[in-house]
């Protein structure tokens, strides 16, 4: 049942997957405006979110109980890609202590100061957590290189400028292996959206007065740009896709079939994952019945009814 579940999962997020060392032309290879052939309709749409949020509930319970690996998601999207709604919906259902998000925005004085992964170093997630990265470190490789007056904030020596994109895309591959060998899996998903989608998007954010806080007049500007950001998001996708860190592509105009996907994908890394609850040795156990003991000798009369039903030590091991 598990096995066939996580077969569909994987089936269902295939086509989404960027293959390491595809070349990606962003607005020929991939939809914005599709959706699956299987999951056609809004309603049964949510019900499958609903399945996905308990199923990521209990790997994230267990994720935290065993406390050996982390998971990153980083969420890349151009304005009104739908990235909030997104993560408030996926981790609906998960507990808020396992669960980190991080945004970024314009880096500080204090954050130009260092090395550009510092920033974003600090906010990995730990062992047993899931951290959200919504925006990232591909920030760098993406508003930075749309922007190049951006780069000559961050006070860099002249040779480390050289092929600096070249190396930057270097850089991240090789920091988000030393991740995955380390025990954090890395998983990126990219919303993408189509420009006629965002369009919509901006307008309701401008017509609908409890929406204008979301409008920035920076996001008509950035929207100018769209052709260079559909270029540094192609060239992205080409080069930091990874065996160890795959890029995936979600389809972002319907927001409930980019919910769905968004799901699957985190689902999918946590049933590779398997974690398990730790079990415990038989010292433990031998402590574990102790301590039971002990507490039905303090069982008042009354009680002593309803605690005979209480399950043996060994059985109640597993689950301490
Ligand atoms: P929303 O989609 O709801 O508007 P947002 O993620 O756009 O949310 P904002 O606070 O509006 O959040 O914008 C963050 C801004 O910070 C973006 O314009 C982004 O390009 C910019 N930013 C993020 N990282 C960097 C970076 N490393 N260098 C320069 N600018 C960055
Ligand atoms: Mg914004």
């Amino acid at each position: 049942m598990v096995d066939e579940r996580a077969q569909r999962i994987a089936e269902f997020i295939a086509p989404l997957r960027v293959e390491p060392g595809r070349k990606v032309k962003l607005h020929k290879d991939f939809d914005p405006r599709l959706h699956s052939s299987t999951v056609s309709r809004k309603k049964e749409g949510r019900e499958i979110l609903q399945t996905g949020i308990a199923l990521l509930a209990d790997y994230q319970a267990r994720l935290a109980a065993q406390d050996t690996y982390g998971v990153l998601l980083c969420l890349q999207a151009l304005d009104a890609g739908g990235k909030d709604g997104t993560i408030r919906h996926v981790m609906s259902g998960v507990n808020p202590q396992g669960v980190h998000v991080s945004g970024f925005t314009v880096p500080s004085a204090e954050e130009l100061d260092h090395d550009y992964l510092w920033r974003y170093a600090a906010r990995l997630p730990a062992r047993g957590d899931i951290g959200i990265f919504n925006r990232s470190h591909y920030e760098e490789v993406l508003v930075v290189r749309v922007h190049p007056e951006l780069l000559d904030r961050q006070k860099l020596p002249p040779e480390s400028r050289k092929r600096i994109w070249h190396r930057r895309y270097r850089e991240i591959n090789d920091w988000e292996r030393y991740l995955t060998d380390n025990g954090f899996r890395v998983l990126k998903v990219f919303l993408n959206l189509s420009y006629d989608e965002q369009r919509r998007r901006f307008l309701r954010r401008i017509d609908e007065p409890d929406r204008n806080w979301k409008f920035s007049a920076a996001d008509v500007r950035e929207r100018r740009r769209w052709k260079d950001y559909q270029k540094a998001f192609s060239e992205m996708l080409s080069r930091t896709s990874t065996p160890w860190a795959p890029w995936y592509v979600v389809p972002a105009d319907r927001k409930w079939f980019a919910r769905i996907c968004t799901a699957a994908i985190l689902a999918h890394t946590l049933i590779e994952i398997d974690p398990r609850f730790p079990t415990v040795d038989a010292d433990t156990r031998a402590q574990l019945a102790a301590a039971r003991a002990e507490l039905m000798a303090q069982a008042p009369a009354s009680a002593n009814g309803r605690t005979t039903h209480r399950p043996t030590a060994a059985a109640g091991a597993g689950r301490a």
